[in-house]
C-alpha cells in the first residue's frame, strides 16, 4: 500500500491540512478553526474558487429532515448507506441558520426560496433554495475577471457566494496557501493488525520544491473532482468524448491520493451534466452548455414560458431523447451514452441540435462558464451571437442540411415533418417533450450544431461515511483522513439540483468540525521512508 511513511523533516504543519479551496475545503477549513484547531487551506491553483465560484450558488434546503432523507433515499437507490444520506438531510435542515450566520459577516442579504425536488418521488415537496441576494459594495467583474458565469456576472448566485467564502476565511485566522498542489498523502508506518496507515500529513509542491506539510490532527480531502482528467474518464466512463464545462484544476487528484492509502472508490460513473457545443477554437478548452433550461417537475404544468426551439438527432438523423428533461443537466448525458455494437460507434456522440431561423432568434443558445485567467470572455447578448454563429451551420433547405451533417436526406425529413407534426398535435408521443417547450422547425434557413456530453461536475471519489472519514474496501476508516464536497459525493443515481453545494457545507463542516476534535497523533519509533 502506498502513501510516503512519516520520517522526514516536516517543512510545514498545521492540526488541519485542508486540500482544495472550492467551497466544500472553505467550510471544512473554516470549521476546523472555528472548533480550535490551527488550519492550513492549500490549493492547487494560483487562484481560489474551483467549480464552486462558477456555480449558480444555489444550495437544498429542507422543512423536514426525515422527508429529505426519503427523498435522496428514492433518488440514490440503494447506492448510498442511508446514515450518509440522513446526515446530508439533517444538514440541509440546518442550512438556512448555518447560511445566515455566514452572510452577516459580510453583511450579505439571503434569498430563500421554496422548490420542489427534481422529481415527483417521496419527500420532494420539503425542498427549497438558499443563495445569497446582496453583498453590499461587491463588484464581482472587478472582484474575480478571472471568472465566467452562466449568466452575466454581475448577477452569478455563485460568485457572490465565494465573496462570502472569502469574507469568512479573512475574518479568520487559517492560513491559506494558493499555487500548492497536494501530490501525495504522508502516512505512519504499517502495524500488524492489516488496519490501514494513519494520515500523518501532505506532500505538496510550492515554488518547484517538495514540501512535506504535517497534520497533527488530519487531512481533509476537498479538492475536487475528475472534471479535467481524461486519463480517469477514459477507464471509468463508456461514454467518450466528454467535454469538461467549466474548471481545468480538479484532474482527481484527491481519487489518486485516497487510492493510494487504501480507500475504496465509489459513484464514479456518474455526474451531473447535460448536452452542449464544442469551442469553435480548439484551444479553448471547455464544453459550453446550452443556455440554462428552468426544470420543470413531472406531474406538474410546465414551465409555459420556455421555449425549447431545438431538436437533438443522432447521427442517423433520428431523434432519441426529450431534449427537456425534467432536470436537463441530470439525465440527459445519459440518453447519449449509448455504443452502437454493429458500427462499433457511439451514434449518439457527437449528436446533431437542430432549429430553423425563427428558433435560433429565441436567445442565444450558448452559455460559457469558466474559472481560468488563461480565458477571457465579454459577457454580452452580441458577443454570445457572435459565439452561437460559429457553432451552429447553416443550410437553406432540409436537403442541404442532410448533406452537411452526413445523413440520410429521407431519414431527416421524416424526422423533422413527424416533429411538425407533434408540434401541430401539442403531442410528442414518442419522446414526450413538455408541449409548451415545442417549436416547429418550418422555415429556413436551419441550423444544425454538434452535441457532446458536458460534464459539470463529477460524482465519484473515496467512499465516506455519515462522519466524513475516508473508508477502505472494508469498510474500516483510514484514520486522520476526511473528504468532503464532491470529492465522493453521495449521488449514485439520480441528482437533486442544489445538492452538490449543499454536501459542500455539510461534509465541510461535518468533516471540520470531526477532524478539530481528534487528539494530535504522536512520534513513535522512526519508520522507512518509501513511496
Ligand atoms: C456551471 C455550473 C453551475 C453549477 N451550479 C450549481 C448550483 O447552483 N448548485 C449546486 O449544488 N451545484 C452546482 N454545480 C456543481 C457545484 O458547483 C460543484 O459540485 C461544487 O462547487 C464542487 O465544490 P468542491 O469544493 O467540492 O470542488 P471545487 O469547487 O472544484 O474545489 C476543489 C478545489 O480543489 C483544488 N485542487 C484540486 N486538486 C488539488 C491538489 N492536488 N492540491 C490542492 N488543491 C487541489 C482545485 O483547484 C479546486 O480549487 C454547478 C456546476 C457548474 C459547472
Amino acid at each position: 500500500m502506498g502513501g510516503t511513511a512519516s520520517t522526514q523533516a516536516w517543512d510545514e504543519q498545521a492540526d488541519v491540512v485542508v486540500v482544495g479551496y472550492g467551497y466544500a475545503g472553505a467550510i471544512a477549513a473554516l470549521e476546523a478553526r472555528k472548533a480550535g484547531a490551527d488550519t492550513l487551506l492549500i490549493e492547487k491553483m494560483p487562484d481560489p474558487g474551483g467549480i464552486s465560484i462558477t456555480s449558480g450558488g444555489n444550495i437544498r434546503t429542507v422543512n423536514d429532515a426525515e422527508e429529505g432523507f426519503q427523498y435522496l433515499r428514492a433518488t440514490c437507490s440503494g447506492t448510498t448507506p442511508d446514515g450518509v444520506l440522513r446526515a446530508l438531510a439533517g444538514g440541509m435542515r440546518q442550512m438556512r441558520s448555518y447560511f445566515e450566520t455566514l452572510c452577516a459577516v459580510s453583511g450579505a442579504t439571503v434569498d430563500y426560496r421554496q422548490a420542489d425536488g427534481n422529481y415527483p418521488l417521496p419527500g420532494s415537496k420539503t425542498y427549497g433554495y438558499v443563495s445569497v441576494k446582496h453583498v453590499p459594495g461587491f463588484k464581482p467583474a472587478e472582484t474575480y475577471p478571472f471568472v465566467s458565469s452562466y449568466v452575466p456576472i454581475e448577477r452569478a448566485a455563485g460568485v457572490r457566494l465565494f465573496k462570502v467564502i472569502e469574507d469568512n476565511i479573512r475574518a479568520s485566522t487559517l492560513r491559506v496557501m494558493l499555487s500548492t498542489p497536494a501530490r501525495r498523502l504522508i502516512t505512519g508506518a504499517a502495524d500488524t493488525s492489516g488496519a490501514p496507515r494513519e494520515i500523518r500529513g501532505v506532500e505538496a509542491e510550492r515554488d518547484g520544491r517538495r514540501v512535506n506539510i504535517k497534520a497533527r490532527r488530519a487531512v481533509i480531502l476537498a479538492c475536487g473532482g475528475f472534471e479535467a482528467s481524461p486519463e480517469l474518464q477514459m477507464q471509468y466512463w463508456q461514454e467518450k468524448p466528454v467535454l469538461n464545462a467549466a474548471y481545468m484544476g480538479n484532474t482527481g487528484d484527491g481519487i489518486r491520493m485516497a487510492q493510494d492509502v487504501g480507500a475504496a472508490l465509489w459513484h464514479m460513473w456518474h455526474y451531473h451534466g447535460v448536452y452542449g457545443f464544442r469551442h469553435p477554437d480548439p484551444a479553448y478548452p471547455f464544453g459550453i452548455r446550452p443556455k440554462r433550461l428552468p426544470d420543470w417537475i413531472p406531474g406538474e404544468a410546465a414551465r409555459p414560458d420556455v421555449k425549447v426551439p431545438w431538436i437533438i438527432v443522432d447521427r442517423r438523423g433520428r431523434r432519441f431523447m426529450n431534449e427537456y428533461q425534467p432536470y436537463t443537466q441530470d439525465t440527459t448525458w445519459r440518453s447519449m451514452a449509448v455504443f452502437d455494437g454493429p458500427t462499433m460507434s457511439y451514434l449518439r456522440i457527437p449528436s446533431y441540435m437542430i432549429m430553423d431561423e425563427a428558433g435560433r432568434g429565441t436567445y442565444p443558445i450558448v452559455s460559457p462558464t469558466f474559472n481560468d485567467r488563461r480565458f477571457k470572455f465579454a459577457w454580452s447578448e452580441a458577443t454570445l451571437r457572435e459565439l452561437e454563429a460559429k457553432i451552429l451551420h447553416r443550410a437553406d433547405s432540409i436537403a442541404e442540411l442532410a448533406t452537411l451533417m452526413k445523413v440520410d436526406e429521407a431519414v431527416l425529413q421524416e424526422t423533422i415533418a413527424a416533429w411538425n407534426g407533434a408540434c401541430d398535435l401539442g403531442d410528442d408521443r414518442v419522446h414526450k417533450r413538455p408541449p409548451t417547450s415545442m417549436v416547429k422547425i418550418a422555415a429556413p434557413p436551419f441550423y444544425f450544431a454538434e452535441v457532446w456530453p458536458v460534464c459539470s461536475n463529477t460524482h465519484g471519489g473515496p467512499v465516506h461515511d455519515a462522519d466524513q472519514r475516508v473508508l477502505d474496501p472494508f469498510g474500516q476508516p483510514i484514520a486522520r483522513l476526511f473528504a468532503a464536497g464532491e470529492l465522493g459525493g453521495v449521488f449514485g443515481h439520480l441528482y437533486i439540483s442544489g445538492g452538490n453545494l449543499a454536501e459542500c457545507f455539510v461534509g465541510g463542516w461535518t468533516a471540520g468540525r470531526n477532524a478539530a476534535k481528534l487528539a494530535p497523533w504522536q512520534a513513535k519509533a522512526p519508520a522507512a521512508v518509501h513511496a
